[in-house]
């Protein structure tokens, strides 16, 4: 298909370069020559043409990552690797408008969005872990056996790159995701191959070009564009990757951690969740609302830790259901990249598809009392959509819709709410909002998820662990403890 949407002029040759992937120090079409689509989800044009890759660059990728990992890299000290990250997280600062425009244009999500959440906070990810190098150490740890084996003996433990890394990043913050992987691989002395989602490649071109400008040595990140079921499973398949770290959909994280048992490769799994939100009658209810409305609204609902499930309990229900209707009415629609945009379009027609799907469904198994509908006459909008009088087994209040629709269940005792919120497959982000400290400790401690948090929501940090319970995932990200699913850990005896 030719090239059909207006492009910014600033934005174009950026765009441009999504036709290539970075191996080594080369940047590649793909040998078959194929390409892919990228469509601007505000109008449904093409803006660009993707490199189709699959195993034959993924192949490549991989030695060159294999190179490094065993060459220049591995001749790094800690503080030049401490260093060059910090580089990369200025560099990435000092070209925030860039990526940000990239991302909205890609994504569909609000420049504001790109400019205030995605981009700063891939450059706090890179200042923390640029921190950790020299701080990555094993122990000397005391045996008791020399009296016997005729010791004495020296032990010790060594932590050591896990090789080399694949990341498999999704659509719905492309940048944050990639530094996310990146980051953490980097501090810890692997190297790694990137293959961003086939909706949304257009950041990692200029993400790539920058870590060669912070002085990482070519090869120690690659990146291969191209279809899931391609380049995707050919990296996770392949025996010289030794990890796979995922984040995406459930049904593709199983698919990753069945193909892995192959070559039993490490696997780190950021899946996707079904959020309970829950409000009490003794709640600050003006924020809450609000709060509540970010939660599933902002992004276009598009994020794993969507607050989809609110419960209100009994006394607070109509005034916090009428309110985060009048919300969702109030909410201006747009592209992307217009700045008075407070929400985007959905990533692709077949996202979209899906979304509206559950719209009609929420209509048969509930009521409606905002939204509901497909936006505007191009582009893959809907309607930010609240729906209430579920049943507990309806399928708009158990599945993960990854869209602006918002579930609202009346309750009545906490023992009810704890029993609700855990009654899910899932286990990613939970609110709770009360002004009762005994009650709000009750309920971080006793529901079943990653992360909990009480009168604010969505609130993360490069230095707090991110991750899920059940089937949310495997391992945590951001955090100290991220760094283990990047380390071997190797013990040494010595007889002295
Ligand atoms: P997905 O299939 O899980 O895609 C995520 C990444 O995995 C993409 O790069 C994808 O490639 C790749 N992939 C797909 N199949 C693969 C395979 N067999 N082996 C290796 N890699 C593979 O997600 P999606 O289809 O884009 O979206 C579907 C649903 O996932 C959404 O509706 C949402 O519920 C969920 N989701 C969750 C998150 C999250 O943050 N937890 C993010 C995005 C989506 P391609 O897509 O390029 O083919
Ligand atoms: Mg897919």
């Amino acid at each position: 298909m030719t090239i059909t949407s207006p492009l910014p002029d600033e934005l174009r040759a950026d765009v441009a370069k999504a036709s290539r992937m970075l191996i080594g120090a080369e940047w590649v079409e793909a040998a078959s020559g194929q390409t892919l689509d990228v469509f601007d989800p505000s109008t449904g044009a093409v803006v660009a043409q993707s490199a189709a890759g699959g195993a034959a660059e993924v192949d490549r990728a991989v030695a060159a990552a294999r190179a490094a990992l065993h060459g220049p890299w591995s001749k790094v000290t800690p503080i030049q690797r401490g260093r060059m990250i910090t580089r990369l997280a200025e560099l990435v600062e000092q070209n925030a408008e860039q990526l940000a425009r990239l991302e909205s244009l890609d994504v569909g999500m609000p420049i504001m969005e790109a400019r205030y959440i995605d981009v700063p906070f891939s450059v706090d990810i890179l200042h923390y872990y640029a921190g950790w190098p020299t701080k990555i150490t094993g122990d000397t740890i005391p045996v008791s056996f020399p009296h016997n084996f005729g010791g004495p003996y020296h032990a010790y433990t060594r932590r050591e790159p896990v090789g080399v890394v694949a990341a498999i990043i999704p659509w719905n913050l492309p940048l944050m995701m990639a530094v996310k992987k990146l980051a953490p691989a980097l501090a810890t002395g692997n190297t790694i191959v990137v293959k961003p989602a086939e909706q949304t490649p257009l950041v990692m071109a200029r993400l790539a070009e920058l870590v060669l400008e912070a002085g990482i040595p070519e090869g120690v990140v690659n990146y291969v564009t191209g279809l899931g079921e391609a380049a995707g499973a050919a990296l996770v398949n392949h025996p010289g990757v030794n990890k796979v770290t995922f984040t995406g959909s459930v049904e593709t994280g199983k698919a990753i951690a069945r193909a892995a048992t192959g070559t039993l490769k490490r696997v780190s799994l950021e899946l996707g969740g079904k959020s309970p939100h829950i409000i009490f009658d003794d709640a600050d209810l003006e924020r809450s609302i609000v709060s509540a409305g970010m939660a599933i609204f902002a992004g276009q609902g598009e994020s794993c830790i969507a607050g989809s499930r609110l419960y209100a309990q009994r006394g607070v229900y109509e005034e916090v259901l009428a309110g985060l209707a009048e919300r969702a009415s109030s909410i201006r629609l747009g592209p992307g990249l217009d700045d008075t945009t407070e929400m985007g379009p959905l990533v692709s027609a077949e996202h979209r598809d899906k979304v509206v799907g559950y719209l009609d469904l929420s209509k048969q198994e509930g009521r409606v009392v905002a939204g509901g509908e497909a936006w505007g006459d191009q582009g893959y909008f809907v309607q930010p959509t609240v729906v209430t009088d579920l049943r507990p087994d309806s399928r708009v209040l158990r599945e993960e819709i990854f869209g602006p629709v918002l579930s609202v269940v009346p309750f009545d005792t906490e023992e009810e709410v704890t029993a609700l919120a855990n009654a899910t497959d899932y286990g990613l982000g939970a609110g709770v909002w009360t002004k009762d400290v005994g009650r709000a400790h009750r309920m971080a401690a006793s529901i079943e998820s990653g992360q909990v948090w009480v009168n604010c929501y969505q609130a993360v940090d490069a230095a707090l662990p991110f991750g899920g319970y059940k089937q949310s995932g495997w391992g945590r990200e951001t955090c100290k403890e991220s760094l283990d699913d990047f380390l071997e850990l190797k013990t040494v005896v010595v007889h002295l």
